[in-house]
């Protein structure tokens, strides 16, 4: 009889994605692949991989790297939790298992920022372990499959889905199996309208004969981000701006400029800088507005240069052109950057920022 597996792999073996860490089977690479994946594009993390692999090729230079330089080779990948999660994780790894990564899933769980889909990952694809790997793709294949019309965000739920992925994982070719799920999902049961006339499970799909395939996976709605609005202050001394470390939950460890929340007039600006920072400054001119949206938030972004005096306030520092070309500067701040960098090109005569 014919099963999941048996209709999925020869499937697989004819029309996988060719990507840079296919076939691949070294678990360190297997491990940083799938981070960068999850709520990431493909197609962004192509050219990300082979810089990583190769400025980073072992769990040990990993571990040995300073946070910072993690931090930097995956500016613009976003979620920079999951690069200091990896670099903690490394360290676990070198400290509490000489060096190399468990085959068995949940010890690979108790490392930092590798969780059950990770995890999964990891075991099957590069130890052969036959166990699951659930992201977004498998959720809506199983769903759709299975036939399971109930909310994927409820845990029971979540937990049949994991049930029924971990059910049709074949004992041989499991890390095949697994990415041949999230192939699936990525091409032909993709969101929206499945492409059910070419897929290899159209003949088991309880979604495909029931005629609601573009209905599922059935989600309850996600609560929308809410949007704060921030003054970012382009504090320029001489040739160098003052940028802020975050300690915040969001975008910690990486460099910005600072920003007030609400929208000030020029006068308050000056007031709140010489309150807060203790720095004398001048407001020189207005440049523009940006905007980024993450998850959860939405940054609508007034932009203002101002010539400022003073020391260092803890926890900033000056940087020059270079120094902040240097330094791992999220996207939110890429308009901020290239306005900053802008005006510090003019700082010997008039900034020619507007
Ligand atoms: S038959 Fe259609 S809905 Fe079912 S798994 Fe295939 S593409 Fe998805």
């Amino acid at each position: 009889m014919e099963n999941v597996g048996s209709l999925l792999l020869p499937w697989y073996d004819r029309f996988h994605r060719e990507l840079p860490w296919r076939g691949v089977q070294d678990p360190y690479a297997v491990w940083v692949s799938e981070t960068m994946l999850q709520q990431t594009r493909v197609e962004t993390v192509r050219s990300y991989y082979p810089r990583f692999i190769a400025r980073f090729p072992t769990v040990s230079a990993l571990a040995q790297a300073s946070v910072e330089d993690v931090l930097k080779l995956w500016e613009g990948l976003g979620y920079y939790r999951r690069a200091q999660n990896l670099h903690r994780g490394a360290q676990q790894v070198m400290a509490d298992y000489e060096g190399q990564l468990p085959s068995d899933p949940a010890r690979l769980r108790r490392i930092t920022g590798i969780g059950p889909y990770t995890a999964g990952a990891i075991a099957s694809i590069a130890f052969g372990v036959c166990c699951p790997a659930v992201d977004g793709n498998v959720i809506r294949v199983v769903s759709r499959v299975a036939g399971i019309r109930e909310d994927v965000a409820v845990p029971s739920v979540a937990r049949r889905i994991a049930a029924v992925a971990a059910d049709w994982v074949p004992a041989a070719r499991p890390g095949d199996f697994n990415q041949a799920l999230m192939d699936l999902g990525a091409s032909l049961c993709c969101p929206g309208t499945p492409d059910c006339g070419r897929c290899p499970l159209s003949s088991l799909c309880d979604a495909c004969s029931a005629g609601d395939a573009e209905e599922l996976p059935h989600k309850s709605r996600a609560t929308p981000p809410r949007t704060l609005r921030y003054d970012v202050l382009l504090l320029r001394q001489g040739n160098r701006m003052l940028l802020r470390q975050r300690t915040e939950t969001l975008l910690q460890g990486l460099w910005v400029f600072p920003l007030l929340e609400g929208e000030k007039t020029p006068a308050q600006l000056v007031r709140a800088l010489r309150r807060s920072l203790g720095l004398g400054c001048v407001y020189a001119r207005a440049l523009g507005a940006a905007r980024h949206v993450f998850t959860h938030q939405v940054w609508e972004m007034r932009l203002h240069l101002l010539d400022v005096s003073g020391p260092v306030p803890d926890g900033y520092r000056f940087a020059t052109a270079d120094e902040i070309n240097a330094l791992p500067i999220p996207t939110a701040m890429r308009r901020p950057k290239a306005m900053g960098l802008e005006c510090l090109s003019g700082a010997e005569g008039e900034p020619p920022c507007d």
